[in-house]
């Protein structure tokens, strides 16, 4: 998962992308990237935080010009690159900042390779600027375009083509993209969280298969469509967990789908017990949601220590054992009650079990463990760094096995159906739980 934000016409664009990027901090926090167009391209991308990076003042005046496109990237698994990428091309510059996976990534790599393409990091975002470079057209812009209607998966991407902001998001509109206005000019990004925080106006979902150009010189807007039938599949996972809640998506506030879930699961799964407790962060708002349908105390049982970095649980085992301990600790309220944990999802596990050691240890009788979205039983090809299915404990374990491995006296998920009643609306890739993929992975060499 990423964040990405575009600005277009606005004075020190790169200020506001800072801005931009720092809302969508919840989206990836291995590295961020800003690059700004002035006549020439400047580029800055490091390893951290986005408050670290850019919150000195003569970085950002080492990034002038009145567009900018930026990027928060999340860790992925053996991933590797800078945040935004640039490249010169014949006809100038190329600024790309993407948000999602093209799901015949490989298929591209490989063939471009052959033809003597040298990729020089490996996220399947380095596709693009190649593909583009090898494509004819008749104008930069036409060129993106056909080299958009050529990939495919998951994309919601900002770029600088020459001295144009292109934005796009793809047909099935996996990823979130949403614009608004600001001043004389145009900001984009992931998240209205991060248009709100900048101070956006006619905040609006980009539709997928829509690939918007704002043009420097003519300051016009042209609006053109991906070839591709739209057909949308919006990841339902952004609701239960991706998302900030006070992000607004497809006119729906997260805030208020995530409490529905939490009072479906209440529905669906309900237990008498003494109190609801969420883990924190992510299961704060599903629970709150639980209790208020359930009629149990909600409690903030766990506090999470925000300060924790990870490099610090990294040295040793010994360290590392205490991660738990490190990250959440138990208030003194569990002895001897019947507890009714609720997370957004499991994983591998890990958290769960450690949450539960972690109660059972501070003297509670029963665990009944919640979760407000149904098993994840298959990777995500689109752009979520989930791990492969035999890394999933319910790719590969039943629930009563997850149940023995977590320690909890019960377990249970929200129905794939739940889920749907509870967002609303229609339109959702639900894969990871179903297995139903709305785009096949090309594999294919
Ligand atoms: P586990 O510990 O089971 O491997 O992971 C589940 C926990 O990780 C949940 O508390 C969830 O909030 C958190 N989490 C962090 N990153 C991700 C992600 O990319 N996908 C999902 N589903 N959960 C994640
Ligand atoms: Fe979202 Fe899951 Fe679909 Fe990936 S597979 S896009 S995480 S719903
Ligand atoms: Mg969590």
């Amino acid at each position: 998962m990423c964040g990405i934000v575009g600005i277009y016409n606005v004075p020190e664009a790169s200020k506001i992308t800072a801005l931009g990027i720092h809302g969508l901090q919840h989206r990836g926090q291995e590295g961020a990237g800003i690059i700004s167009y002035d006549k020439e391209f400047h580029s800055q991308n490091a390893y951290g935080l986005v408050d670290h990076i850019f919150s000195k003042d003569k970085i950002i005046e080492n990034l002038p010009g009145n567009m900018a496109i930026g990027h928060v990237r999340y860790s992925t698994s053996g991933g590797t690159g800078a945040a935004t990428i640039f490249y010169n091309l014949d006809f100038g510059g190329f600024a790309l900042a993407h948000n999602g996976d093209f799901t015949d990534a490989e298929y591209w790599r490989e063939k471009l390779s052959k033809e003597g393409a040298i990729f020089q990091t490996n996220t399947d975002t380095e596709i693009i600027p190649h593909l583009l470079a090898r494509t004819k057209g008749t104008s930069p812009v036409n060129r993106l375009l056909k080299v958009l209607n050529k990939v495919n998966g998951a994309f919601s991407i900002v770029a600088l083509l020459d001295n144009k902001l292109v934005i796009a998001r793809d047909s099935n509109g996996f990823r979130p993209l949403v614009i608004g206005r600001y001043k004389e000019g145009y900001v984009v990004a992931s998240e209205s969280c991060s248009l709100d925080l900048i101070g956006a106006t006619d905040i609006k979902d980009v539709e997928p298969g829509e690939v918007i150009v704002f043009n420097e010189w003519s300051r016009t807007k042209e609006i053109y469509h991906l070839d591709k039938k739209v057909k949308k599949h919006f990841c339902i996972f952004e609701y239960i967990y991706f998302s900030r809640p006070d992000s607004v998506i497809d006119n729906q506030l997260v805030y208020d789908v995530r409490k529905r879930i939490g009072e479906e699961l209440a529905r669906e799964t309900y237990i008498d017990s003494d109190m609801v407790v969420p883990v924190p962060d992510s299961g704060m708002v599903a629970a709150l949601g639980y209790a208020n349908q359930s009629k149990i105390p909600f409690e903030l049982g766990l506090t999470r220590n925000h300060y924790i970095g990870r490099t610090f649980i990294e040295p040793t085992q010994q360290i590392r054992n205490l991660g738990v301990k490190l990250k959440h600790s138990a208030m003194r309220l569990f002895k001897d009650k019947v507890i009714t944990i609720i997370d957004d999802s499991i994983v591998r596990g890990t958290t769960a079990k450690k949450i539960i050691n972690l109660i059972r240890t501070a003297g509670a009788k029963e665990i009944h463990m919640r979760i407000s979205s149904p098993s994840i039983t298959g990777p995500c090809w689109y752009g979520i760094d989930t791990p492969n299915r035999k890394e999933l404990i319910a790719g590969t374990s039943s629930v009563k096995e997850i149940k023995e491995f977590i320690g909890a006296d019960s377990l249970k998920y929200l129905s794939v159906e739940g889920l749907h009643r509870a967002v609303k609306g229609n339109g959702f890739c639900n894969a990871c739980f179903t297995g139903d993929y709305p785009v096949d992975k090309r594999v294919d060499k």
